[in-house]
This record gives structure tokens, C-alpha cells and sequence, in this order.
């Protein structure tokens, strides 16, 4: 057992026997941990262990059974996230892609600083689809997928209007398009785009505005992509996707 001090952020809380709970927390210097509470209600921890609370905690740390907070400061809460249910269900999402893509106990600091600094640009009021279709693209690698959207997978060129193939696992230009019959006849500003998400910057981001058509044709590649290569169903994720289905209905 290790007494850390680091940044941490709440992914979820369960109820544990009769008035304990179970918690857990993304830590910044170690990784995933489960944490006991006891006595909820009656916890000074009580308000710091809601879904999306990012705070600087300091934990008693066991690597192989429960974990303990021992205190906390600093604590900022998502707000707006939690009063938007559109906002909430993909600050959900991204958070719950997080969880899968690296296994608990396992330290790294830079998804932690990611995956919080896209929730708190979703606070900010930035596009919060679009920041997850970054998330997305940006996460494939923490599951062993490595995709080149840059180039063409013949000639190597760039800033064409490719398509994608899935036989090739990678960008056709229109001089190569004929490699493969079953090509995905995707419109070329999606490619342009999910590069330009593979490699973007917090700072560029505010200069990114996409148009809703646009949008919903990245959010089927990215699925297919998803769907072809990672192979998850998270409930989080359908959660999404049902939410699409009433907005349509509302407007
Ligand atoms: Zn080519």
C-alpha cells in the first residue's frame, strides 16, 4: 500500500453491501484503482465521488485489492456537462472508451491529460461530437490500431481526395482506386478530416467548425472504423447513438 498525491478523475460509483461504496478513479500517476467508501452518506467523500469529478486526491494505493481515499482538494465539477444531457451522454462516452482502452493499474499519464482536457473543452462549450470524433480517432492507437489517413498506401502522395479501403487498411488515391472494387466511396473531406484529427492540437482546435451533414457522415466512418477494427459495444456508446434517433425526431 503506496499514499499517493495526484489528479484524479471519478469514472463511476457503485453501491457496495448495505451503505459502502465502491469507486473508480483515473488516476493520473497510477492508472485505474477501485476505491472503498464507507458509510456513504454519512462521507465528508460523498460529493467527490460523483461520475466526472476531477479533483487532486490523496490515496492510499494497493495494487492488488480495494484502494482508499484518505483526502482530497481542489475539486472541480463538470457543470454545464451535467446540466446538458447531450453533453453528459458523450463526456459519458469518451470517459467510459477511456476505461476499455487501457487495463486498470496501469499508469499513463498522458491518456489521463487527454481524456481531461477534452472533458473540460466540452465544459468550455467547444463542439462536444466533434471533440469525441478526436478522442476516437486519437484512442485507436491504445487498442493496437494503426491506421495512416495521410497518405496514399501505393504512392505514398498526399492531399488527395482519397477513399478509404478496408482490404488495404488504408487511403487510395484516385490513380489507385482501382486496387480495390469494394472500396468505401467515402466523401473525400471526411479522410481530410480524420487526418487532420489525427494529428490536431488542443490549441487548434477552436478553428475547427464542421457542418452538420458532415458530421453525421464522420460519425458513420468512425463507426465503421469502430465497428472493423476494435470491435466494442459499450452501453454508453448506444446510448449515443438512441439519443441520435430522438433528436431527429425532436426537430
Ligand atoms: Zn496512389
Amino acid at each position: 500500500m503506496q499514499t499517493k498525491e495526484t489528479y484524479g478523475l471519478v469514472l463511476y460509483n457503485h453501491h457496495y453491501r448495505e451503505s459502502d461504496k465502491l469507486v473508480k478513479i483515473f488516476t493520473e500517476t497510477n492508472g485505474k484503482h477501485m476505491f472503498f467508501v464507507r458509510h456513504v452518506g454519512k462521507s465528508r467523500f460523498n460529493s467527490v465521488i460523483q461520475p466526472l469529478t476531477v479533483a487532486k486526491f490523496i490515496l492510499k494505493i494497493n495494487d492488488t485489492g480495494l484502494s482508499f481515499i484518505e483526502d482530497y482538494k481542489e475539486v472541480e465539477s463538470l457543470k454545464k456537462i451535467n446540466a446538458d444531457l447531450f453533453k453528459l451522454s458523450y463526456a459519458s462516452y469518451v470517459t467510459a472508451l477511456a476505461d476499455v482502452a487501457v487495463p486498470d493499474g496501469v499508469s499513463d499519464p498522458q491518456l489521463f491529460v487527454f481524456l481531461t482536457k477534452t472533458l473540460s473543452l466540452m465544459e468550455e462549450g467547444l463542439d462536444y461530437e466533434i471533440l469525441t470524433n478526436i478522442f476516437e480517432i486519437q484512442l485507436l492507437e491504445r487498442f493496437g490500431v494503426s491506421l495512416n489517413f495521410h497518405n496514399c498506401v501505393f504512392c505514398h502522395r498526399v492531399g488527395l481526395p482519397f477513399d478509404f479501403s478496408y482490404k488495404y487498411s488504408g487511403l487510395l488515391c484516385p490513380e489507385h482506386y482501382d486496387k480495390d472494387n469494394h472500396r468505401n466511396h467515402l466523401d473525400p473531406n471526411v479522410l481530410y478530416l480524420v487526418d487532420r484529427f489525427q494529428a490536431i492540437q488542443f490549441d487548434d482546435l477552436k478553428t475547427i467548425s464542421v457542418k452538420p451533414e458532415m458530421k453525421r457522415k464522420l460519425r458513420l466512418f468512425i463507426d465503421d472504423i469502430y465497428d472493423n477494427y476494435v470491435g466494442l459495444h459499450l452501453k454508453s456508446k448506444k446510448f449515443i447513438d438512441d439519443l441520435g434517433t430522438w433528436g431527429n425526431i425532436m426537430k
